[in-house]
């Protein structure tokens, strides 16, 4: 076996998840990697996990699923499907999922019915995705090759070359080479990422203007006493973890009512596995009032998208990533979220995670007072370019250039 493979389940559950001595750890992961799930559950058990949740998940019964299942169970959900994830969150277990599928493993089926799905279902754990969101329990998200993604990145390529490609390009990203300490690797990233949103933060901004050359011309308001996330964080109890890897963003979250204008976005962006190659949204007080795609098809899906709830026409989350970063160099497009935020700058609409002093121990109507968006939908879309610009101000009417032809001002 390819010993990258051990250390990158050694690095998931150190540095990732950070899994404590006594600590329940639940694991999320497609059954056709079970080996990978084997070499997870026995690194945790190394660090003194007390035990190991597993969730089995299979993309194509998933398919299956949408496609035959009777209509009336998309309005509804088993309450102990509910419980189990309420319940695990409330007894300070860490949450690790492994995604490894088909891009494409969706498209086709009924969108209608997700939708509903995550209608009915979203409420029900609110408590957990809000213990999520708020980074009280560590969670971490990572991705493992699959031969459809490979080959829908490389299609000019055999199948075996396409996969060997793509589990390069993972490695590389996770920062793993046959030779290296990856753990150590990533303690100098988080501590590079650590600087530049303590700088951030200290500069306060009032506001940001993003302008480029594709048509984008937008100003994100930000919510008082904002700070800048990134990297890791840390769970209610001080454990540090990393909830995405791989990570190159810079994060807060904007004023839901304070946005206005017009996004182009820069990257395909994926709808239950329906790829939208280019849109635009332009906003009006905070809420998107008109969303343009050259497919009325994909229109639709976006609409769909953004009327979830109230919350999901709304920005929840403001983003930065250099376009020279290691992800965003290797200028292949993932058609795969977890990497190519990392490629791009990007916002989501949607919840915002609460990155205000003294967030966490808020309650939701004192986050929406704020300005902090809430919803049952958070989806990052890419707005990045080569040519953004993007202008700080201050409260005091300082103009400070944060980015400058796609990279970092500073
Ligand atoms: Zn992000
Ligand atoms: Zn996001």
């Amino acid at each position: 076996m390819d010993k990258r493979l051990e250390k990158y389940a050694k690095l998931l559950i150190t540095v990732g998840i950070n899994v404590q001595p006594g600590q329940t750890l639940v694991i999320n992961c497609p059954v056709d990697r079970a080996d990978f799930a084997r070499l997870l559950v026995s690194e945790a058990y190394k660090v003194g996990a007390r035990d190991v949740v597993m969730r089995w998940n299979d993309q194509f019964i998933s398919r299956e699923t949408v496609l035959h299942g009777a209509d009336e169970i998309f309005d509804t959900f088993y309450p102990w499907q509910a419980d189990m994830l309420n319940d695990l969150a409330h007894r300070g277990a860490a949450f690790l999922s492994i995604d490894c599928s088909d891009p494409d493993g969706m498209k086709g089926i009924d969108h209608s019915r997700m939708v509903r799905q995550s209608r009915a279902f979203g409420p029900a754990i609110q408590e957990f995705r809000e213990m999520q969101m708020s980074d009280k329990v560590q969670w971490c998200v990572a991705a493992l090759p699959h031969p459809a993604w490979a080959k829908k990145m490389f299609p000019d390529l055999a199948d075996a070359e396409a996969m060997e490609k793509l589990t390069e390009a993972i490695y590389a990203t996770m920062r793993i080479t046959a030779d290296n300490d990856p753990v150590e690797a990533w303690r100098a990233h988080n501590e590079a990422l650590n600087t530049r949103k303590r700088k951030l933060t200290e500069y306060n901004f009032k506001s940001l203007h993003y302008t480029n050359s594709l048509g984008t011309d937008l100003i994100i308001e930000l919510p008082e006493g904002h700070y800048w996330e990134g990297g890791s964080s840390a769970s209610a109890k001080g454990v540090v973890f990393n909830a995405n890897m791989p990570t190159e963003e810079i994060f807060t979250a904007p004023r839901r009512d304070g946005v206005n204008g017009r996004v182009v976005s820069t990257k395909p962006f994926d709808v239950g596995g329906e790829i939208i190659d280019k849109f635009a949204f332009t906003f009006e007080n905070g809420k998107i009032v008109s969303v343009e795609t050259d497919d009325p098809h994909h229109k639709e899906l976006l609409e769909a998208e953004i009327s979830l709830d109230e919350g999901a026409a709304y920005l929840g989350e403001v983003a930065l990533v250099p376009f020279d970063s290691p992800i965003s160099n290797m200028d292949a497009l993932f058609y795969n979220t977890l990497f190519d935020e990392n490629a791009s700058c990007h916002l989501a609409f949607g919840a915002s995670y609460p990155t205000v002093k003294g967030g966490a121990e808020m309650t939701k109507d004192e986050r929406l007072k704020l300005g902090l968006n809430d919803s049952i939908t958070h989806e990052d879309f890419m707005v990045g370019s080569p040519d953004l610009t993007i202008l700080g101000t201050t409260h005091d009417g300082k103009e400070i250039p944060i980015f400058i032809n796609g990279n970092f001002a500073f």
